[in-house]
């Protein structure tokens, strides 16, 4: 069986050998047993179902919910010879009979089904009369109300299982956090699953996070100059306005920087895409609209001028870089500001709570990586559920180990201050308070007779923000985002 698999790899696709754990996978299935599978995209999770289908008796029914990409693996398996077709509503009525006919001779190798379509009486029927190698059920994150693509008829997909027990399954998707992945198992029944997690590891992408003290273009500037003149790169900024005023400011320093958000013209947008694409040595500064489909191998810096609003965000967008294999930065600098504007764009969006309650929770997921002073990448791949025995060697908490201190008592001031003056102040108010600072809105508020007032001069402006950020990160306080980004007790 084993045998028969390499040869496939080789004489249909023309790969010499397995990747990672899609052997381990392939013999799963061949083996008629089931598999759930998280792998990035780009890792290669066609190949661990296609094989198995091929490898096997009767033809493999393979389940997504995008047209586009079912027609596009369709064509590209012709094209190496294979018996593959799919089934959506696209076709005329015609055209989806005469697949129909070829599925129930067994002329296929594989068949591709739109969730909607496989689910329905008829086509479950007609399945049970065709004879099937295996079920692929592709972006299987589908079918969690967690994740951010949640569709309705990935939920019916469970009937596979009891109406064709003996028969094996394969869920793959490239976003699972921990609660996606439960959700995944539980709602298509692959408890009895092996799990194959592997591949998110992007070793020569080196992760750094700092602070924004207020001058993050002139160290983005110093960065690109410094590490990466000359290069291709990607910055990432979260308002139009500001992806405007740093293409600006980088095109004034004698960078060839382009800007690209929603709001630029399509004309525009995709002269400035080819000549990123194109051209040597192009920056793009861009909303999160751009990098959609883009493969560039040669990216060899993502910045980030703000964070990114969950984990999975800034891994995708980080995982531009580098693509060729070769040394590559993520580069990020961030503020709390930022968080105060992603909370109010996600409190003043139309999503119903259940949905906002799963964004903030990975936004404080993300801040809490951002805040991290142990090796980022292993707290990535765990984020994940892949791992890393030791801390990588390659991102900026393992080349410059954070100083870390006790820091109870300045956590317990700065608590009390935020509780003393009623949990209504940001932060910039609250560190002139522990500063002791003579400001005539500190006597307004009287806030000069409490006895947080003066208690903190240990510590400078800049130190008292870090207490903050890791108190926020820590979810012992939170911004809220009703009032003017005031902080209050948890
Ligand atoms: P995913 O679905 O995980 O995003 P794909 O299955 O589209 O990834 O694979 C990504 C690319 O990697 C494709 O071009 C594919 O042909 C290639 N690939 C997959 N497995 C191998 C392999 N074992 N050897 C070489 N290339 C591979
Ligand atoms: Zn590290």
């Amino acid at each position: 069986m084993e045998d028969k698999a390499l040869h496939i790899l080789n004489s249909t696709f023309g790969y010499s050998e397995f990747r990672d754990q899609q052997q381990a996978i392939i013999e799963q299935l061949i083996d008629g047993r089931d598999a759930v599978v998280l792998m990035p995209t780009g890792g290669g999770k066609s190949l661990c179902y296609q094989i198995p289908a091929m490898a096997r008796a009767g033809v493999g029914i393979i389940v997504s919910p995008l047209i586009a990409l079912m027609q596009d693996q369709v064509a590209a398996l012709k094209q190496l010879g294979v018996s593959a077709a799919f089934l959506n509503s696209t076709l005329d009525a015609a055209s989806a009979r005469e697949v129909e006919q070829q599925l129930l001779c067994g002329e296929l190798d594989m068949l591709y089904v739109a969730p909607e379509r496989l689910t329905t009486e008829r086509f479950l029927n007609l399945l049970e009369r065709a004879p099937i190698a295996l079920f692929a059920i592709d972006e299987a994150h589908c079918v969690s109300q967690w994740g951010h693509d949640f569709r309705p008829e990935y939920i019916q997909l469970s009937i596979l299982h009891e109406r064709f027990p003996a028969i094996p399954r394969i869920a793959l998707t490239a976003t699972a956090d921990a609660p996606t992945r439960k959700e995944i198992i539980h709602r298509l029944a692959l408890e009895n699953a092996e799990l194959f997690v592997s591949g998110f590891d992007r070793p020569n992408i080196r992760y750094s996070i700092s602070q924004n003290q207020g001058n993050a273009k002139e160290q983005l500037l110093r960065f690109i100059l410094n590490e990466h003149e000359n290069e291709a790169g990607i910055v990432y900024c979260l308002s139009r306005k500001k992806v405007e005023q740093i293409a600006a400011w980088l095109s004034s320093k004698g960078l060839n920087a382009l800007p690209y958000h929603a709001g630029l013209s399509a004309p525009i947008r995709q002269q400035h895409q080819s000549r990123f694409l194109s051209e040597d040595g192009v920056i793009i500064v861009a909303t999160i609209a751009f990098g959609m489909g883009i493969d560039k191998p040669d990216v060899r810096c993502v910045a980030h001028l703000n964070l990114p609003k969950s984990i999975e965000t800034y891994y995708q967008e980080t995982g531009r870089a580098g693509r060729d294999g070769l040394p590559s930065d993520a580069w990020m600098m961030y503020g709390l500001q930022d968080v105060i504007m992603l909370k109010q764009m996600m409190e003043t969006s139309d999503a119903d709570e259940a949905h906002k309650r799963v964004e903030r929770h990975k936004l404080q997921s993300m801040l809490g990586f951002s805040e991290l002073t142990t090796c980022r990448r292993q707290a990535l791949l765990k984020y994940f559920d892949d791992h890393l025995e030791q801390p990588c060697g390659n991102c900026d908490t393992c080349l410059v180990p954070v100083e870390t201190w006790d820091a109870t008592v300045v956590a317990q001031k700065a608590l009390s201050c935020v509780y003393k003056t009623n949990q209504r102040f940001g932060v910039t108010y609250l560190i002139d308070v522990l500063l002791g600072k003579d400001m005539a809105r500190i006597k307004q508020f009287g806030h000069d007779r409490l006895s947080v007032y003066g208690i903190g001069k240990e510590l400078d402006a800049k130190q008292w923000n870090s207490v903050y950020r890791q108190l926020i990160a820590r979810n012992l306080l939170s911004v809220d985002v009703e009032g003017h980004g005031n902080l209050r007790l948890t």
